[in-house]
């Protein structure tokens, strides 16, 4: 299986002309790199400016999508439709920043159903604010996942990636990446829970990425010793060099 190294650029870069750079470097790295599927997230602003093709090797995702269905008086907001119909194919849901702004669990399930109704993939986020010796944050894990896919039917899980992004190795503040060892840990947890709804075979077959301060020393120890599904990567992914040798990582 193709691994997923997705690039979540936040707020940035500052001009089209540096996200159009930034998009080409990446872009030369991924069509020479055959194990992995590079997925870009730009700001959604910068998505038509970026002259993008499709291909099996990159695709465009946004970083979130509106609760609301329709079009509508919902001002800043972009729905998954529109998203749909400009060049993305992923839609990044409940990350950690999002939730921090006030995405409950009840609004990630809304946008999750959305998206995949809007025919999107769906990159769900998921992972403790903080760890406990005990493994109670397995709890918080647990109901992050069963309320964001509760109601959505077997069939979609093959649109579906599930990022897990400990909140406290994501983003500048961050006090340092997970372990690849415990990452697969969480990995093998993750699709045990996902198996009550699908059985193990369709849980398996759902990809697993890990985020959190991933850079261009740690990455390869993730898809290999932690046996990764792909990355999300945030900071590293705005430096075309470190992104590169994150791609290259996936071989
Ligand atoms: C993220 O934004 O999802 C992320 C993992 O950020 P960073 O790689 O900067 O920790």
């Amino acid at each position: 299986m193709l691994k997923l190294i997705v690039a979540n650029w936040k707020m940035n870069p500052a001009t089209p002309r540096e996200a159009r750079e930034l998009y080409l470097k990446t872009k030369q790295a991924a069509l020479k790199q055959r194990s992995a599927r590079v997925i870009i997230c730009p700001p959604a602003i910068f998505i038509g400016c970026l002259n993008h093709k499709t291909s099996s090797r990159l695709s465009l995702g946004v970083q979130d999508i509106s609760v609301h269905r329709n079009t509508g008086a919902f001002t800043g907001a972009i729905s998954a439709a529109q998203a749909s119909y400009s060049e993305a194919e992923y839609a990044i849901i409940g990350h950690s920043e999002r939730r921090a702004a006030g995405d409950e669990e009840k609004i990630i399930n809304t946008k999750v159903k959305l998206a995949l109704a809007a025919k999107l993939n769906v990159i769900l986020c998921v992972g403790e604010k903080s760890r406990d010796g005990e493994g109670g944050y397995l709890q918080e894990l647990h109901e992050q996942l069963t309320s964001a896919l509760a109601g959505v039917p077997n069939n979609f899980y093959k649109k579906l990636v599930i990022a897990y992004e400990p909140v406290w190795a994501v983003g500048k503040g961050a006090s340092g990446a997970d372990t690849p060892a415990e990452f697969l840990h969480h990995k093998l947890f993750i699709q045990k829970v996902l198996s009550k709804t699908v059985g193990a075979a369709a849980a398996k077959a759902v990809p697993v990425l890990y985020g959190g301060s991933v850079d261009h020393k740690n990455a390869e120890s993730f898809l290999n010793e932690g046996q990764a599904g792909g990355l999300l990567v945030g900071r590293a992914s705005l430096r075309a060099d470190h992104f590169k040798q994150i791609i290259y990582a996936a071989r």
